[in-house]
């Protein structure tokens, strides 16, 4: 079989499992933009775990498929086509690389199996309030008493901390030399005593993101991650892995074929708006430039030092400013629908109509909350940065 046979049947398997196993009201509320609680993504990851398929990423050594990137690829175009839900990444992706480059045998060993099954979440300790695209700036105080480390301070935006059962905490263990010297990475279980997390509410009215308080938490050293102080370079292959599944295409693909169903659906002076030049105008220029960028993704797919470099900063770039350009459309044609605010709307277990047409419910929220992708991640500003600082190097 050709590779581009196997890939095919690898597509029909794909998309056998999720008719087979994907919820049609769940995949309704996902593709209408509707929030999921934990139970429905916990739901959705048992599924995916149970066909071996919780850590699309791994390799087989640790218990992944074992996947090509195009593999992958495909397989997260299926998902997204089909409506499935987005997993937290952060303990799949960014904190099982990292144990798997740099953790302990009894790390790997504790921690890898509960982020694949989906039994454990995780959630980042990195930014502080003065720390954000300045990481290596970040004073949270950690001090060593006896076997373990003493933490005080407080990290902010920490994503679905309040969901978490484990941190992948950044602390300061030194103040001497440079700034990128005397971090230290630990891993932080949630039920310590000593922790605060306090939730922070988003454009769109829903928590997802938190301050945490660190009073005094105590910390087993067994739970480092690297030496002590040498944390730096180990973070920086972490935050590689973070813009890679930050870039996501296919989430392009699918903003773009719910704004297009709007257009065809939604009528202004009487016919669609997809018959309006203006609007298809635009429309037809975000395709062209989803398409390049789709293009761009696949020369780079199978060679993960560009998708680090400025290849995965631009993928990074262009991917979050065009889903922000579609989902701004899609808030564009709501007309005035656009402006109720109704945060509970989004919930599950709402039962109430929606004002105006379903599409227009989500449409704002959607595009308020998805503001957010040009700032984590790293910033657009700083993406350009790191495309400039490679061309002029
Ligand atoms: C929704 C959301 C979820 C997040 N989740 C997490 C999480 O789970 N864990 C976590 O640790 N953090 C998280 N963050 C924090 C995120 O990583 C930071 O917001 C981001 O790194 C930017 O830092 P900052 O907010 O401190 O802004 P700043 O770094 O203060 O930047 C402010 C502005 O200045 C610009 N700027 C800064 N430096 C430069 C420069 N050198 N050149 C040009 N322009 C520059 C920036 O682009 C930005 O426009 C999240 C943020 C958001 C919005």
């Amino acid at each position: 079989m050709s590779e581009a046979q196997s890939l095919e049947a690898f597509r029909q398997e794909v998309r056998e499992f999720l008719a087979e196993k994907l919820s049609p009201e769940v995949a309704e509320r996902v593709k209408a933009g509707y929030y999921l609680g934990k139970p429905e993504l916990d739901a959705w990851h048992r599924a995916l775990h149970e066909r071996g398929w919780g850590a699309t990423s791994w390799p087989k050594e640790h218990g992944g498929p074992g996947w090509t990137p195009m593999q992958k690829y495909v397989f997260e175009d299926e998902c997204a086509k089909a409506g499935a839900p987005i997993l937290i990444m952060m303990g799949l992706n960014q904190v099982a690389a990292l144990l798997m480059a740099a953790g302990t045998e009894e790390q790997k060993r504790r921690h890898l199996p509960g982020i694949r099954d989906g039994s454990d979440l995780w959630c980042q300790g990195l930014s502080e309030p003065n720390s954000g695209s300045d990481l290596a700036s970040l004073k949270c105080p950690a001090w060593r008493e006896g076997d373990e480390y003493v933490v005080d301070g407080s990290k902010i935006w920490t994503t679905a901390a309040h969901w978490a059962s484990w941190c992948f905490l950044l602390v300061r263990t030194s103040n001497e030399g440079p700034k990128q010297e005397g971090i230290t990475i630990l891993l932080l279980d949630m039920k310590t005593p000593g922790i605060t997390i306090r939730p922070i509410h988003g454009l769109d009215g829903m928590h997802s993101l938190n301050q945490l308080f660190l009073d005094k938490v105590r910390i087993p050293v067994s739970c480092r991650v690297g030496e002590e102080g040498k944390g730096w370079p180990l973070m920086k292959y972490f935050l590689g892995h973070e813009r890679i599944s930050a870039a996501g295409i296919w989430k392009c693909k699918a903003h773009f074929a719910r704004l297009a169903l709007i257009a065809r659906t939604t009528h202004r002076n009487g016919r669609p708006l997809v018959e309006d030049p203006r609007f298809r105008d635009r429309m037809a220029w975000l395709e062209i430039r989803m398409r390049a960028l789709e293009v761009l993704l696949l020369s780079t797919i199978n060679d993960s030092a560009k998708a680090k470099g400025p290849e995965g900063a631009l993928l990074k770039l262009r991917g979050t400013e065009l889903q922000q350009e579609m989902l701004a459309m899609m808030s564009e044609a709501s007309g005035p629908y656009a402006v109720p605010f109704h945060p509970e709307i989004l919930r599950t277990g709402w039962q109430e109509d929606p004002i105006g047409p379903e599409f227009a419910t989500t449409a704002t929220p959607f595009y308020l909350f998805w503001r957010k992708s040009t700032i984590s991640g790293g910033s657009s500003e700083i993406m350009r940065n790191v495309i400039a600082q490679a061309l002029f190097a």
